[in-house]
């Protein structure tokens, strides 16, 4: 397997890793997540120039065309910046996924929109008994005329509160679990009937409880054909769990170097703790998890284009790992920093945070190993 990044894949880094580093700061950061939608418009429309927002749609559409590795460098990018921009919810998910089951009327009214970083999505999948299964569905949508009605409550809608629009999934038909029956709406934010409850998370990022009640849309708000959703669903929960992975590998890896300079210079006893070999084989630990996360991270992104059976169980089997090693690390990180890295100004703080975090989205470690158990038949 050829691991070296391509001259276009080496670009696309670069222009993540500049923007990372000379303008988005911590104290940037932290101002967007102060504001009421949590993050800065102004820094959105700056990934639109820079081209970010349109990775995986096609050249046609005005897209770079990316697959699994080109997501995972911008991830990766992102995590190593704590970005706080609804980048996964509008072009990950929702945007792929309109990308896929849209009709070429809808794909003209909304792909350019997001790459022009006009448009904000936001995908209401889980419900507050879904337990992750992202076929629990039981928000229903009936035929009334030409159009449906909707009716439901989705839980921790990501990016939720400022969405300008929502993909809902909903049931046309079947019972609770089955996979048939599933279809994709496109809802407007503030549409009659949904109520949107926008809360913080853990992590400082915004997240919404929806309520959708007799909300009716008309027959071109479904995306795709009706009750056959879930194919496409699952590639754009494929490309998120990718970028999920790759955004922890990036937000691990500067926790693994902030850490290290901190043991360097924390002084206790007359030395630097770093001189300590207790913390010295802690450090080394934390390294070789953010290697595991890194090669497993990388075999998922490179699974995307494989048999879904093939790529589900290595999408398993990497977030698992990502929830586990990233707990880890970011537990060993706060240990080392001692008092200073469970204060608010301290980075590491945020870091740790949304790296545990990230074992919550789209399914945690106990979730997808479960999930592998089963794709493998192990009894
Ligand atoms: C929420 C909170 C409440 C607190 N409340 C109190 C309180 O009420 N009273 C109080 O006195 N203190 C309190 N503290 C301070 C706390 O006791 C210290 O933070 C803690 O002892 C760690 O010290 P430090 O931050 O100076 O870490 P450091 O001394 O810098 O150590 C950093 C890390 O290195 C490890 N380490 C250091 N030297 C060695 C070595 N030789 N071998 C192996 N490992 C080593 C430490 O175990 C730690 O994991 C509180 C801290 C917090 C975060």
């Amino acid at each position: 397997m050829d691991f070296k990044l391509s001259d276009e894949q080496r670009m696309l880094e670069e222009t993540v890793g500049r923007l990372v580093r000379d303008t988005y700061t911590f104290e940037v950061r932290n101002k967007s997540l102060e504001s009421e939608q949590g993050f800065s418009a102004d820094v959105w429309q700056q990934f639109a120039e820079l081209g970010l927002l349109g990775v995986p749609f096609s050249e046609e559409a005005g897209g770079f065309n990316g697959g699994g590795a080109e997501l995972m460098v911008v991830a990766e990018g992102f995590g190593r910046g704590l970005v706080v921009e609804p980048y996964l919810a509008t072009v990950v998910l929702c945007g792929t996924l309109v990308d896929k089951l849209g009709s070429d009327q809808q794909k003209e009214a909304l792909v350019p929109a997001i790459i022009g970083g006009e448009t904000r999505l936001s995908l209401a999948l889980y419900e507050p008994n879904g337990r992750y299964e992202h076929n629990r569905v039981t928000t229903s949508a009936k035929k009334d005329g030409e159009g449906y009605v909707l009716n439901g409550e989705k839980a921790v809608v990501i990016n939720g509160d400022s969405a300008d629009q929502l993909v809902v999934i909903a049931r046309t038909s079947g019972a609770e679990d089955d996979r048939a029956g599933l279809s994709a709406f496109l809802v407007d934010g503030n549409a009659a009937g949904v109520s949107r409850r926008g809360y913080p998370t853990i992590d400082g990022l915004r997240a919404a409880e929806v309520v959708l009640k007799d909300v009716k849309v008309g027959a071109d708000a479904l995306l795709g054909a009706e009750g056959q959703a879930i194919d496409a669903l699952e590639d754009s929960l494929a490309l998120g769990l990718v970028a999920l992975c790759a955004e922890a590998s990036g937000a691990m890896e500067v926790a693994c170097d902030q850490t290290l300079e901190y043991i360097k210079e924390r002084q206790q006893f007359g030395v630097p703790i770093g001189k300590f070999q207790a913390l010295q084989h802690r450090m080394v630990e934390m390294r070789m998890e953010l290697e595991k996360v890194r090669s497993i991270t990388m075999l998922a992104a490179c699974s995307l284009n494989e048999s879904r059976e093939l790529r589900d169980k290595r999408l398993a089997a990497a977030k698992a790992q990502v929830g586990k090693s990233g707990r880890r690390v970011a537990e060993e990180a706060i240990q080392l920093f001692g008092g200073m890295g469970m204060m608010e100004e301290t980075p590491i703080s945020h870091y740790a945070k949304r790296i545990v975090m990230i074992d919550h989205h789209l399914g945690d470690s106990e979730y997808h190993y479960g999930r592998l158990e089963s794709l493998l038949d192990v009894e």
